[in-house]
Formats: C-alpha cells, structure tokens, sequence
C-alpha cells in the first residue's frame, strides 16, 4: 500500500547508506524508510539538471505539454493507489486525498496548456529595425515542497518548472515524501528525459544551504512557513538568484449582518477543519457582525463539535490527526494562552487520548486582541470568531496581522463587496464561498505571505525570463 522510499536522480531510482522514520501519524507506525541525500547525491542532481536542462529547453512547447499531459493522465489512472500512500503518511480523509490527486493533476494539466501560450510580443519600431520580445526558461530550479498537500504541493512547482522549459531539483516534504515520488514515477512513465526532474530528502537546511548558492540554480521556488521563506530568500539574493515564494497566513472571514448566518457558520466549521486545518488559506479569525455573533457561534461550535475525527483511512471520517508531532504542542499553547488572556472556549482544546497526533476540532470565542494566536497562523484545526462593530471595524482587524494571503467575506451587499476588494489587504479574495482558488487563477500572497503566483496566465512567469531583442536591419 505505501511505495518503496528511494531518491530519484538523474532518471534512477537511488538509495543511500543514511536513511530516516515515515511515520503514519494516525497510528505512530514506521510507514518506510526514507533516503538522505548525501553532497555527492546532490552534485549528482545538480550536473543531472543542467543536462537535463541543455536538453528540456528545445523541446518544443507542445511535445513538452504532451509529455506533461500524459504523466497527469498516469496520476488520474493512480488515484487510488497514490490518494492511500497520502492518507497514510499525512493522515488526511481518503476522500480529501483522492481530491488533492486531481488537484495535482488538474495543476499539471492547466500549466501544459499555457506551456504552448508564453508569447512574446513585436513592439512598434522605425524602419529597419526590429524590437522583439521572446520569453525564455530560467534555468535549472530549487523547488521545496511543504508535508500539508504531499502531492499537488510538489505538482504545482514541477508542472510550472517543466511547462517552461526548465529542470528542478525538488526537495518534498521529509514527513510526506511519497506524493512527490508518485509524480516522479508518472513522469518516469510518460517518457521525461533522464534528468529532468530530480527528487531528494534529507535534512532541509543543509539541502537548501547546499544547493541555493550553486552555479546552476536560477530561481528558488518555495511554499512554507514565512520564516523559512524569509532565510530561503536571504541566502538567494547572496546570488542573485530569483525566488518564488508561498508562505504562511491567517485568513480573516468577514461575516456581515445580510448572510445566511447558519448556512455560512455551517461552511466555516467543516472548511475550517478541512486538512486539519493544515492550508495556508485556512479560514481562521471570523469576524462576525455583532447582531449575527451569538447565532453564528453557536451554530459553527454544534458543527465543530459533530466533526468525525478519525483515522483518515477509515470510511466518515472527516478529519485526521495533525501531520506530525509538532502541531500538538503548538496548538495546546496556542489554546492555553488564548483562554488565560480572556477567551472562551467553544469547543475542542486538547488532543484526545490514545495514539495518534490528533487534536480536536476547536473555536475560541471572544479572543482579545493580545493573544497570541491572534497573529501566530495556528496552522490546526482551531477557529477563532469574534464581533466586530461594523464593516470598517471588521478590515482594520482583518489587515492587522503582516500576512496577506486569503480572505473571505460573506455578504450580497454591492457597497460592501466593493470595499473589501478595494481595501482588504490579501492576494485571493473569495466572496461567499471559503475555495480560494483555482488551477487557472493565480494564487499567492501579499505583505509576509509572500512573492509570486503560481496557476493563472500568471504561473509561468516566474519561472521565464525576458529577453528583448532588437535587430537593425543594416548595420547602423
Ligand atoms: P517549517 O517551517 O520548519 O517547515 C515547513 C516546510 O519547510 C517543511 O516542508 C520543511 O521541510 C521545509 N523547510 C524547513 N526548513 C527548511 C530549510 N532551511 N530549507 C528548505 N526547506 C526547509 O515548519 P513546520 O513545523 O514543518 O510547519 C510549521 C509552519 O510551517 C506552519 O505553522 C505553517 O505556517 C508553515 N507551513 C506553511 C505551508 C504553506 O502551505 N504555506 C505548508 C507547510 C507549513
């Protein structure tokens, strides 16, 4: 059920003398051994990506799509094989997984398209001269993939890589790594030249610090936590190397007084604990209009608390343990401080007994201002609604944290969704609905949340450079 663990360089599967626990954090059980790339594994990627670039690079963009196209369609045929290794090394629903796989694929297949549209463009000029713009592929990229979507996080960075024409080197998640070597596998399949596409683990700062500031390395493309990203950055611009980069958030909901109060309470509870609340676009700080605060509550809290928590491989679950033992410790905190400082809990607080690194379904109530998880991402399944007096009360709060990457609003009122447009400080605004995006619409943050877009027509831009050419036609 769960794959053999190996590194995959230069189009061969490899393992090493050093290796490293999977865990299943539903049960606390070995899944697999895992191999740590050594330095001589990664020159071995490194001189892989460069020829695998030398050769990438021509191919032309519909047979690079075509390629691209039939590794989704490998991953479509796999789901069920590849949605149970995610349950069982990420803990998340069968069914969330089967999900996340078409997601994955839904990445891989958007960005084959808009591999065959990176335009340049014929600028205007006086006769005998030509000014042309020709978009070209950066290069060889550092990709490094967090454990909360094992596949479609990895997808994403690899389906923008290769539809521009460039090789990765991509360092999945140590906890998770099996998403990312099924996507290996399909590309294997589906004909990708040796060297194309490399995968390794190990530990992740002596990889990065490693492989960031060597020659060949064109842009660092990330999705993390803010701090990571913030180092990741720092050690690029030694090199003038360009990055991209996904990191945290903690998205406000706005909850005006037209809603439907329970319909949007009852949407809050079960997306909150989506993924265990593991999604950087996590809808986490609600604030709710003071009139509709007690009837929202008490209906997101009865949704919360009917949450079926379970082993994700298990037939109703609707959420799994967190992905790994660190969430547990940083949650209880989190709760503790929260109702020390004044809140009230609604539901939730603790991890259950037994096995496993659960953690319940949580809302707080009435959180103040100070504590702490009013600006720390919880990055759990834990909720915080709180009134607020009017709709200017309930931007200033939702902007007073330094991430920007999500928000949400519920409302039918044209002057109100005109505003929080024009004055919410988030890369993706969803109205009425918590799905922040979409494999064809760009995604990314503004302010701590990060640089960049990955989907959209905007997706293959960072990993593209631009070159303007301009052609005299005689000798001036
Ligand atoms: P973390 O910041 O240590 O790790 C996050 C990811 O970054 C992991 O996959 C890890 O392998 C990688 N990483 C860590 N240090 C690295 C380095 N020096 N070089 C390269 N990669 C590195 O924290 P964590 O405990 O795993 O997760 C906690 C926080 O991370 C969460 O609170 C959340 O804010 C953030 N996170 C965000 C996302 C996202 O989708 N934006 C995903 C996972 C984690």
């Amino acid at each position: 059920m769960y794959p053999d663990l190996n590194l995959f360089i230069a189009g061969e599967w490899r393992k090493t003398g050093s290796d490293m626990p999977v865990i299943n954090p539903a049960t606390e059980e070995e899944l697999g051994r895992l191999p740590r790339a050594s330095q001589s594994d990664l020159d071995d990627a490194l001189s892989a990506a460069v020829q695998g670039f030398e050769l990438w690079k021509h191919v032309s963009p519909r047979d690079r799509a075509t390629t691209i196209l039939r590794a989704a369609a490998l991953m479509r045929e796999r789901r069920e094989e590849i949605a149970t290794s995610i349950t069982l090394e990420h803990g998340k629903p069968l069914k969330q997984a089967r999900l996340e796989v078409t997601r994955g694929a839904e990445f891989l297949e958007w960005d084959a398209g808009e591999a065959m549209r990176t335009y340049g463009r014929i600028i205007p000029a006086a006769r005998g001269h030509k000014f042309a713009v020709h978009h070209q592929p950066v290069g060889v990229v550092a990709a490094f993939s967090p454990w909360n979507f094992p596949m479609s996080q990895p997808a994403r960075k690899i389906a923008g890589a290769l539809a521009s024409g460039c090789s990765v080197i991509l360092k999945a998640a140590e906890e998770t790594p099996a998403g990312a070597l099924h996507i290996a596998r399909a590309f294997q399949d589906a004909g990708l030249p040796p060297g194309v596409l490399n995968i390794v683990f190990g530990n992740p700062t002596e990889i990065s610090g490693y492989v960031i500031p060597k020659d060949p390395v064109r842009l660092v493309a990330f999705t993390g936590s803010t701090s990571v990203g913030r180092h990741l950055t720092m050690l690029a611009a030694q090199h003038d190397t360009r990055v991209l980069m996904e990191l945290g958030g903690h998205a406000p909901v706005i909850v005006c007084e037209d809603t439907d109060v329970r319909s949007a309470a009852v949407s809050g509870a079960i997306r909150k604990m989506r993924n265990t609340g593991q999604v950087c676009t996590s809808p986490t700080r609600f604030f709710t209009h003071e009139s509709v605060f007690d009837a929202y509550a008490a209906a997101f809290v009865e949704r919360a608390k009917g949450t079926v928590v379970g082993n994700g491989m298990d037939a109703g679950v609707e959420m799994g343990p967190t992905a790994n033992d660190r969430r547990v410790p940083v949650l209880t905190d989190l709760v503790e401080d929260a109702v020390a400082k004044g809140a009230t809990l609604g539901t939730g607080g603790r991890r259950p007994a037994g096995k496993g690194y659960f953690f319940q379904p949580t809302v707080l109530l009435n959180v103040p201002e100070n504590a702490r998880i009013m600006t720390a991402e919880p990055f759990g399944p834990v909720a915080v609604i709180n009134p607020v007096t009017s709709l200017d009360h309930a931007i200033e709060r939702a902007n007073s944290v330094p991430y920007g990457l999500a928000g949400y609003a519920f409302t039918n009122r044209a002057d109100y969704i005109d505003r929080l447009v024009d004055e919410l400080e988030v890369g993706n605004l969803s109205i009425n609905t918590l799905e922040a995006s979409m494999p064809e619409t760009p995604f990314g943050g503004v302010k701590s949340s990060g640089y960049g877009r990955e989907g959209g027509t905007e997706g293959l831009d960072n990993y593209m450079t631009v070159k303007n050419v301009w052609h005299a036609v005689a000798i001036a």
